[in-house]
């Protein structure tokens, strides 16, 4: 039997455009919406319950736009405990790399990292727990190293105190940035 979701309840008005999206008629209305989803199918199915915007146009009635997708996404990453598109953006953007740079330094595809940022699918757990390692920055120097011929360099405060003893122990290949005077 097919889980029903409890009934959706409105919680506030929001502030939101003043057209409709589909129709250009003005005087939208744009409400928060508690509304409980079901995610898996059969008896597999969990509620799961998200707050999204609605929005109410006076010619096409409510409707539910990107952003409502976006909420609903991220809360199956949290039910799922894996990284939300925003985390691994986030761990891009803590080391500074592009897409490609974190292709090439992790062997991970630079197509998956973008479906997997843009929310067009969700990463499996074993790709899920190596970013999470990732976030480490001893064991992202140490892939880094694993990536490049070269000696990886830290720049200085990027490394925590004990960062350094760790590293030689792994044998990563590193110099540490000299301070700049
Ligand atoms: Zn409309």
């Amino acid at each position: 039997m097919p889980r029903i979701a409890s009934p959706p309840t409105v919680l506030r008005e929001l502030d939101g455009p003043d057209t409709c999206d589909m129709c250009g008629t003005p005087g939208l209305k744009t409400e928060l919406v508690r509304d409980p989803f079901i995610y898996g199918a059969g008896d597999e199915g969990v509620e799961l319950v998200v707050d999204i915007p609605v929005r109410t146009c006076s010619s096409c009635g409510s409707y539910t736009d990107d952003q409502a997708e976006d909420i609903r996404h991220d809360e199956v990453c949290r039910y799922l405990g894996v990284l939300t598109p925003t985390e691994i953006r986030d761990l891009r953007a803590k080391y500074d790399l592009s897409r490609r740079e974190l292709a090439r330094i992790t062997g991970l595809g630079e197509s998956s990292i973008a479906r997997w940022e843009t929310r067009d699918i969700i990463q499996n757990v074993g790709n899920d727990r190596y970013l999470r390692l990732l976030q480490d920055p001893a064991i992202f120097l140490r892939a880094k190293s694993l990536a490049s011929p070269e000696p990886v360099h830290a720049e200085p405060g990027e490394l925590p105190p004990d960062l350094e003893a760790r590293l030689r122990e792994t044998g990563t290949n590193f110099t540490l940035q000299p301070v700049a005077a």
